[in-house]
């Protein structure tokens, strides 16, 4: 029987006991928080090979393990441009921001719609405005409304959460256009596109689920 869960299950599903610890794996440093997590049975040891699928709970009572239930994500992202200093503040504030863009977003709303109504993340990828060459940071779209401004012309306004560092070297002129099937080409990277939601993203997303040390 496997067992997956969104976040860490206040009982086992097994033995009913509430001595659920969170299973680290690989090589952790072995710093003074560690020492004492592991010696309150809040953290275990997994073992340091890694694979894609391991658990990331255990019952300390009976020892069943628990995989975590990873979100879904559309087969679309949209890829914009902010300057460095606005994708930071919002990074520094917790990954939370929300930003206006002069043009409207049409074919991205209404993939966000479908999001919505899909319960699937639906990622916003940036790169710096001042320098437009790699994926720096993403983050998932929580809102994107278009309204008509005070001069007459549409534009947008997005929200988004968890915003995280993309750590790997990623470049725009590898993502691939939703309308074309082709990566963007050096040439014309463009402020604004939907591109096709890159693999890495999908790892990234699990990877900063797990617990950090
Ligand atoms: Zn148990």
């Amino acid at each position: 029987m496997r067992y997956e869960y969104a976040q860490k299950p206040k009982r086992c599903p097994v033995c009913k006991g509430s001595r659920i610890a969170e299973i680290l794996w690989g090589l952790p440093n072995e710093t003074p928080k560690l020492k004492a997590d592991v010696k309150a049975g809040r953290i275990v040891f997994g073992g340091c090979i890694v694979s894609d699928d391991d658990p990331v709970w255990k019952c300390v009572s009976c020892n069943a393990q628990f995989h975590r239930k990873h979100d879904d994500f559309m087969e679309y992202c949209v890829y914009t441009i902010r300057h460095s200093h606005d994708i930071k503040t919002a990074y520094n504030k917790g990954g939370k921001g929300k930003f206006t863009e002069n043009r409207p977003w049409t074919t991205a709303e209404k993939i966000f719609m479908k999001a919505k109504k899909a319960g699937s993340i639906f990622p916003i990828v940036f790169g710096y405005a001042e320098r437009i060459h790699k994926v720096k940071y993403w983050a998932r779209v929580t809102d994107i409304k278009i309204s008509i401004g005070k001069d007459g012309k549409k534009n947008t306004t997005y929200s988004f959460d968890r915003l995280s560092r993309i750590p790997d070297k990623r470049y725009i002129k590898d993502l691939v256009l939703k309308s074309t099937r082709k990566t963007i080409s050096p040439g014309f990277i463009r402020p604004l596109a939907v591109c096709i939601t890159p693999d890495y993203i999908l790892q990234l997303s699990k990877a900063q689920a797990h617990w950090r040390y």
